[in-house]
């Protein structure tokens, strides 16, 4: 059992991630995949005239300002075209793929934020109410095991789903952490457009190649903006018995096997 992250950032291989995806399901691996769409969302949403924002909170996790509107455009593209697309990519390569949402038969469930605290442009505290966000808390285990016993590859994406029924925007990283949780696959691979890690973004010379489990906290300053959320993804899938993750670099050939054989970040067990 294999859960990856395919990241929506500008720079991936889709035909390299897929044609590799669809070698490890020949040999008999299963996949679970999650996946991000967030550059073409910032385009369409420009295009749509409702430009992204970013919001940065007290603890310096930046997040996507998520109103109603942006939701609505976030689902076209996430759900629409990005998980399409990698159905579509894996049906190709004969692996019966179905994509769903975290909404979808309340596949992640968690709880929307009632209001998230924030620093806004001018440095000073704001209180933000109407976020549609939160954080995937429950995994529906039964359906994804149903998927898989029948032969399908599951693709997810966000959003989730709150306890009362409303969509939210949930980060794709963490959730896929709690993903392989609930599926105790030993491996989580977060593919992304750097080779893992650096210890000095952005050379990527400084790649950091393994991190023990019990000092991945020490990790969390290296990390900037984005990379925070890897981070503590990383540490909840551990913390839930996950033995091994891997950031890899999602822009060369074979991106999977590579990460495999501990090419990337490997944090855990080596
Ligand atoms: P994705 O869309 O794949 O989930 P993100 O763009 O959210 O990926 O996060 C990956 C980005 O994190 C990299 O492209 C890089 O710009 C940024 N980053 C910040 N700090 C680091 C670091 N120390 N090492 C690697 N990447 C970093």
């Amino acid at each position: 059992m294999l859960v990856v992250k395919i990241g929506g950032a500008e720079g991936l291989d889709y035909c390299a991630i897929a044609d590799d995806a669809a070698a490890l399901i020949q040999q008999g691996e299963r996949l679970v995949i999650v996946h991000g769409g967030s550059a073409l969302t910032n385009q369409v949403a420009t295009a749509l005239g409702h430009p992204p924002q970013f919001v940065t909170s007290v603890s310096g996790y930046s997040s996507r300002r998520t109103d109603r509107r942006t939701l609505e455009i976030f689902e076209m593209v996430y759900c629409g075209q990005v998980n399409k697309g990698w159905v579509e990519r894996l049906q190709q390569r004969g692996v019966d793929a179905l994509g769903l949402s975290g909404v979808d038969g309340r596949l992640w469930q968690g709880t929307r934020k009632a209001a998230i605290t924030i620093i806004d442009e001018r440095g000073k505290r704001r209180v933000v109410r109407d976020d549609l966000t939160g954080r995937v808390e429950q995994v529906n285990l039964a359906l994804l095991e149903g998927l898989l016993a029948g032969g399908y590859t599951p693709v997810i994406t966000p959003p989730a789903i709150s306890f009362d029924g409303e969509a939210i925007n949930v980060d794709g990283d963490r959730a896929a952490a709690v993903t392989a949780v609930a599926l105790r696959a030993p491996t989580l691979i977060i593919l992304s457009n750097v080779p893992g890690l650096l210890e000095h973004f952005p050379d990527e010379a400084s790649l950091i190649r393994h991190i023990p489990a019990q000092r991945l906290d020490a990790f969390m300053a290296v990390a900037q903006d984005r990379m925070k959320k890897k981070v503590m993804g990383a540490s909840e899938a551990l913390a839930g018995g996950v033995r091994r993750v891997v950031f890899a670099d999602g822009r060369v050939g074979q991106p999977l096997q590579r990460a495999l054989r501990g090419e990337g970040t490997v944090i855990g067990e080596l």
